[in-house]
């Protein structure tokens, strides 16, 4: 069969009239990533590329969603045979309350990232934490268990990031978040999965910090991995994340912001002697665990991660 592409976005106008917009395509367009903006998205090059190499008949496309449309999109989605979605920015807390069920991480974070459609029911779940500690797992050989994490930013990436540290019982988690109250709330959150005194020393196993750069300083001093889950870096205007001197050998340092060069926290980190990653492997995990939920079957993580670096 002779593919022909979805076009390169889609919006609520297109799902009105899907029957006549999906026969321009083959195979039909069955997943998708909703959001807004979500031209910048690249799902498509990593689902399309797995959905390919499985031989399931089916493409995924980019679907310009405002916040206003999404209940209406989710319905239709629910009714065109979809398989399955992925949430962007700004959908992911506000689609908690327009699916049918949500599974317990995705309950706890407050957020989700991918839908499954099974019977008609819409069932959310969150993959951005999982795929957070396979990309740790990958990119420096440890397990969130045995580390003292460090992470700046209390919103959805770090909420759900923070819940994956918890659930693995990792030895230490510090939050640092501009606005100090959130970094409090969400510690009040993991409180009770993190209650047992693992780490030794002048320091507590959970606390939230303010974004000062003392208080960093010290903290650093007791932490192996520091996660940057704010999108610092993204803009070429954005203040650094942190100053360089903060930035130690012994440290690894995970950017949960990517791009086309190396981000300015990354390169600083290496500069500093420190090991360092980007988020597009957390991107690349992210995915490969919504591919599992949807098909219940292993992602072809090679032919994904292939396809995001072209
Ligand atoms: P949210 O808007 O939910 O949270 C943003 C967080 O960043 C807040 O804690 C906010 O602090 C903080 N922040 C924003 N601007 C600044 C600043 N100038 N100085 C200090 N702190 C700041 O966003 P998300 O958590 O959803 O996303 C964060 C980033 O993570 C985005 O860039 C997103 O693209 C990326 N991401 C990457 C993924 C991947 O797979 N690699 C997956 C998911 C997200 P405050 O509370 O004080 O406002």
């Amino acid at each position: 069969m002779k593919t022909k592409k979805p076009r390169e976005v889609y919006t609520l106008a297109d799902l009105r009239e899907w029957p006549r917009v999906a026969a321009e395509v083959s195979p039909p367009v069955r997943l998708g990533v909703l959001g807004d903006p979500v031209a910048h998205s690249l799902s498509p090059a990593l689902q399309n590329a797995a959905l390919d190499h499985s031989h399931l008949q089916m493409q995924y496309g980019r679907f310009h969603i405002r916040p206003n449309e999404l209940k209406e999109a989710l319905e239709l989605a629910r009714t065109l045979e979809f398989v399955g979605l992925n949430l962007t920015v700004p959908h992911k807390v506000g689609a908690c309350a327009l699916v049918d069920e949500l599974e317990t991480e995705a309950r706890e974070i407050g957020a989700i990232n991918t839908i499954a459609v099974r019977a008609g029911r819409l069932l959310g779940f969150n993959t951005d934490g999982i795929g957070f500690a396979r990309a740790v797992r990958s990119e420096f050989s440890v397990d969130l268990h045995d580390l003292r994490i460090l992470i700046l930013g209390a919103g959805g990436a770090a909420r759900a990031i923070a819940g994956q540290c918890a659930r693995a019982d990792c030895e230490r988690l510090v939050i640092v978040n501009r606005n100090l109250e959130k970094a409090q709330e969400l510690v009040a959150q993991l409180q009770p999965s993190l209650a047992g005194p693992r780490v030794l020393g002048p320091v507590a196993r959970l606390e939230a910090v303010s974004w000062e750069e003392r208080s960093i300083r010290f903290q650093l001093d007791h932490t192996d991995l520091v996660v940057n889950a704010t999108p610092l870096g993204l803009s070429p205007h954005d203040a650094a994340v942190l100053p360089a001197t903060l930035l130690q050998p012994h440290l690894m340092v995970y950017d949960v912001v990517y791009s086309r060069q190396r981000t300015p926290l990354v390169a600083a980190a290496r500069e500093a002697g420190a090991r360092a990653a980007d988020g597009l492997s957390m991107l690349l995990h992210q995915g490969a665990r919504a591919f599992e939920i949807w098909f219940e079957r292993d992602a072809p993580l090679d032919v994904m991660r292939a396809a995001l670096s072209a």
